[in-house]
C-alpha cells in the first residue's frame, strides 16, 4: 500500500510565526494566527470543528491542510488516597503515564517526557522499558492540561505545582521539556509560574551547566542516592559517565548563577546505603551547594533486590542532616495501590 504523498503537518509544531504567514500565503489575515494559536494551547482544542470563531471555510482549510495531534487519557485509575494515574495515548499509539498528586495545599501534576527510558537505574520499574522516543512539547503540554482538568473537575482546585518525575529523563530531551515549559508559563498557554516547576535529572552535568546559562526559572531537583562513588555506580549506571565530582561541580556552576537551593531525592534502602558512611557522605555532598533533601519512601517494583531501610537508619540521615543546618524531609509516598508512586511507572495497565 502507498503512503500518502503529502502528510497533513502536526499544526502545533507551527510557531505563531509560522502560522501568520502560513495564514497571509492563503490570502488571509495574519490575525487569524493569534485565533487559531489561542484554541490550539490556551483552549486546548483538539478538532478544528471547536474553533467557533472561524468560518467554516477557514475551519476546513485547516483541516485540509493540518492535523492537531491530541494526547488521550486512555484509562485513569484512582488511589484510595486521592491520587489518579493516567495512562496517556499518543498520537502513534504509544503510552506514557502521569500523575495527579492531591495534598492539602497542593494538587500537583507529575508529567512524562519521554517514552521509556535509557537510564536503566536497577530500583527503577520505567528503566525496564526500553526508551522509545522523546515526547514533543505538545504531548508534555497536554499531560499537564489533562491533570488541570482533573484537579478542577475532581477536587474543585486548581493545579499548583507541576514536576518533571513521570517517564523518562527531562534532561536528555531538553529542548521540547524548555518548550513546553515555556508554553505552560507563557499567557498564551497556561500561565502558571516558572517557580512551580521542577525538572528532576539523574544528574547530567553537561546539561545542568546549559541549564544555568540558559537562566531557567524552574527548579532542579537531582536523583542522588548515595554520594559514594562506588555505590551509586552500582546502582545508577550514569554515575560511570558523570561521577559524583563532575555532579556536583556542575551544581556549584548552577547555583553560582541561579542561587537556588537544588533539592536532592535519595532513597534508603536496607545494607545498600543505610550505614552511618553513607550519611555522613552525603551531608559532605550536601556542604558544596546550598541544598535540601527529600529522603523517599521505597516503592517496591517486585523482585525484592532492593528493600526500604528500616525507620532508625532513615532518623540517622534526618538527624545528621538537620544537626548540620540541611532541610531534609520525609517523603511518603502516594498512589503505591495503583503503581503511580515514584518509580513505579512502567505502563502496566
Ligand atoms: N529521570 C529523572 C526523572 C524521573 S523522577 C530522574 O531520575 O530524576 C523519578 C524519581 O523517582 C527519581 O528520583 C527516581 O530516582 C525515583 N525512583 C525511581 N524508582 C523508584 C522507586 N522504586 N521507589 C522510589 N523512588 C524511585
Amino acid at each position: 500500500m502507498e503512503t500518502e504523498a503529502t502528510e497533513k503537518r502536526d499544526i502545533r509544531k507551527l510557531k505563531l510565526d509560522e502560522l501568520k504567514a502560513f495564514f497571509v500565503q492563503q490570502g488571509d489575515k495574519a490575525f487569524r494566527a493569534q485565533q487559531v494559536y489561542e484554541w490550539l494551547w490556551k483552549k486546548s482544542a483538539k478538532d478544528f470543528e471547536q474553533m467557533t470563531n472561524l468560518s467554516l471555510a477557514t475551519r476546513e482549510m485547516l483541516k485540509a491542510n493540518f492535523v492537531i495531534n491530541h494526547i488521550h487519557v486512555d484509562t485513569m485509575q484512582r488511589s484510595s488516597d486521592g491520587t489518579i494515574k493516567n495512562s496517556v495515548k499518543l498520537h502513534d499509539g504509544l503510552i506514557v503515564e502521569s500523575v495527579l498528586i492531591p495534598t492539602e495545599k497542593r494538587i500537583t501534576a507529575c508529567v512524562s517526557s519521554q517514552v521509556g527510558c535509557s537510564l536503566a537505574c536497577k530500583f527503577c520499574a520505567t528503566a525496564r522499558l526500553k526508551r522509545q522516543r522523546n515526547l514533543n512539547p505538545d504531548e508534555i503540554y497536554d499531560q499537564v492540561v489533562a491533570i488541570k482538568q482533573q484537579s478542577e473537575l475532581f477536587f474543585g482546585r486548581p493545579l499548583t505545582n507541576i514536576v518533571f518525575m513521570g517517564m523518562g529523563e527531562p534532561l536528555l530531551n531538553y529542548n521540547n521539556v524548555l518548550a513546553a515549559i515555556e508554553k505552560i508559563t507563557s499567557p498564551q498557554g497556561l500561565n502558571m509560574a516558572s517557580k512551580r516547576i521542577t525538572v528532576s535529572t539523574v544528574g547530567i552535568a553537561k546539561m545542568i551547566r546549559k541549564m544555568a546559562d540558559d537562566e531557567v526559572k524552574f527548579n532542579l531537583a537531582v536523583s542522588l542516592h548515595a554520594a559514594i562513588n562506588e555505590k551509586r555506580s552500582a546502582i545508577m549506571p550514569i554515575n560511570d559517565v558523570t561521577p559524583l565530582e563532575e555532579l556536583a561541580e556542575a551544581l556549584e556552576y548552577w547555583y553560582s548563577k541561579q542561587k537556588k537551593k537544588v533539592t536532592y531525592e535519595y532513597v534508603v534502602w536496607k545494607g545498600i546505603n543505610d550505614k552511618p558512611e553513607d550519611a555522613q557522605a552525603l551531608l559532605k555532598f550536601c556542604k558544596r551547594v546550598p541544598c535540601k533533601v527529600n529522603l523517599i519512601e521505597y516503592n517496591p517494583i517486585d523482585d525484592g533486590e532492593f528493600q526500604q531501610a528500616s525507620d532508625e537508619s532513615l532518623l540517622m540521615y534526618m538527624d545528621l542532616l538537620e544537626r548540620n543546618g540541611i532541610t531534609c524531609r520525609i517523603r511518603k509516598s502516594r498512589g503505591k495501590d495503583i503503581d503511580a508512586a515514584c518509580g513505579q511507572l512502567a505502563n502496566k495497565s
